[in-house]
């Protein structure tokens, strides 16, 4: 079954486009952005300052239901992950997740449904790659955190393309869905706020660079050699680590942006005190911040999580060599909140 495009894939220039073919007015093209994009209103009869010709000509044109969202979360938790369901006839489902910490609303989205490259400690790479996520499904993940968060009175402050996928395997769906972000008149987060998680790919990084966007950067390290990383993130195409850091002082010079270094710690792999002072040097004089991030235990896997003062003993190292560093708390584990957990356990319900 061939998918209908969702309207939440029209970009500003389409809808332009689509509107002035359907005899209607430049203003009608503003309208019907903030509807979607402003106030997350998808369905044509609730945009109720727009002519009837023009909604009965969207409905036809476009899918205009929002995609299913089943909301995982417990009391306690601060952290609610989303499944929403795709429109394929497999009906495979995407994650996205809310984080409310202090005075930050932080929405995480997915750029791809399943992931390519397969890190070992993660389950969205554990089924592979199903397919690019378009434009409007990455928007669409975004309109459902932002609608969850303000039911809890909350606005979203930051963006993280830190779910399932690489995002810069999906280059135009994920920078075309992150203007629309951005953009005043859409989602309104800065773009300071907004942060593009990679594993390093070298050509779209490149393509990152000439055209500049001051988005924030996120490296997903894991390891402080080549042949370690080698094993936990088996992708072939994955930059080295001496191109991530030059591509890193590259960012910092033409967007003044500092990027982060992430770097998910498993016990007896790659936390120890030997991996820090390694680390340590290969970063030397990079500025930027570590991000440690202790792994989240999964019933599908057998990693282990360091002890606290294990990963202790590891920032300050790095902080002793000049690093900056922060770690991440554990959040969410009871709801399966690690990368792809929830979808794995929808599409497999052994595994996890
Ligand atoms: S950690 Fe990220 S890059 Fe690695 S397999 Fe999972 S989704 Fe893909």
């Amino acid at each position: 079954m061939e998918r209908r495009r969702r309207i939440t894939d029209l970009t500003r220039e389409e809808i332009a486009t689509f509107v002035a073919t359907h005899g209607g007015k430049p203003f009608h093209a503003a309208q019907i952005a903030r509807w979607v994009f402003g106030r997350g209103v998808t369905d044509p009869a609730g945009m109720t300052d727009l002519g009837r010709a023009l909604r009965d000509a969207l409905t036809q044109s476009f899918d205009v239901t929002p995609p299913a969202v089943t909301w995982n979360c417990d009391e306690a938790s601060t952290t609610e992950k989303a499944l929403l369901k795709l429109s394929d006839s497999g009906g495979d489902n995407v994650e996205a997740v809310l984080i409310m910490e202090g005075e930050r609303t932080t929405a995480c989205i997915s750029s791809q449904a399943g992931c390519p490259v397969a890190c070992v400690f993660c389950a969205s790479g554990a089924l592979g790659l199903k397919r690019n996520l378009t434009r409007g499904e990455i928007l669409d993940q975004f309109l459902a955190v932002r609608s969850r968060a303000e039911s809890h009175g909350r606005r979203v402050s930051n963006i993280v393309v830190m779910g399932m996928g690489e995002p810069l395997l999906n280059y135009e769906a994920v920078l075309s869905a992150l203007d629309t972000i951005h953009d005043p008149e859409g989602g309104g987060i800065g773009a300071r706020h907004i942060t593009i998680s990679t594993v390093g790919v070298a050509k779209g990084m490149q393509r990152l660079l000439e055209e500049g966007r001051p988005f924030t950067l996120a490296f997903s390290l894991h390891a402080p050699n080549d042949a370690l990383r080698a094993e936990l993130v088996p992708f072939k195409a994955a930059m080295s680590i001496d191109a991530m850091v030059a591509a890193a002082r590259a960012w910092l010079k033409d967007t003044g942006r500092e990027a982060t270094f992430e770097y998910v710690m498993l016990a007896g792999v790659n936390a120890e005190q030997e991996h820090a002072r390694e680390l340590v040097r290969r970063l030397k004089g990079v500025r930027g911040t570590v991000n440690l991030i202790p792994y989240n235990e999964n019933p599908g896997f057998t990693w282990r999580r360091p002890s606290p003062a294990a990963v202790d003993m590891f920032a300050e190292i790095l902080r002793a060599g000049g690093l900056k560093v922060s770690v991440r708390k554990r959040k969410g584990h009871r709801i399966l909140a690690a990368c792809g957990q929830l979808r794995l356990q929808a599409l497999n319900p052994g595994r996890v």
